[in-house]
């Protein structure tokens, strides 16, 4: 099995949760709680909820709290961004 990436977190996490505990909790540092098995689709799903963690911190970072929130359309764009970088990413490394 390969090594798990690492962003800061252990290695066998239990349960998943972010951007909506972030989206609750100005000021504080996300985090990731995520199942990890290994495949893929777990690469891609902590990818995806970074984007929602990095974009959390950021816009707690450059706003008051009144106009840090944020619609889920706009939520989605660093995550599928990220997404989109890890799946570009995994072809180079196989390519
Ligand atoms: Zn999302």
């Amino acid at each position: 099995m390969p090594e798990p990436p690492r962003f800061g977190a252990r290695r066998s996490l239990v349960a998943l949760r972010l951007s909506l505990l972030a989206g609750a909790a100005y000021d504080v540092h996300p985090y990731l709680l995520i199942n990890y098995t290994g495949n893929y689709e777990s690469v891609s799903t902590i990818a995806h909820e970074w984007g929602h963690a990095m974009h959390t911190y950021l816009a707690d970072r450059a706003q008051p709290y009144p106009t840090s929130q944020y619609p889920i359309f706009v939520a989605e764009i660093a995550s599928t961004l990220d997404e989109a970088l890890t799946s570009a990413c995994t072809r180079r490394e196989l390519s």
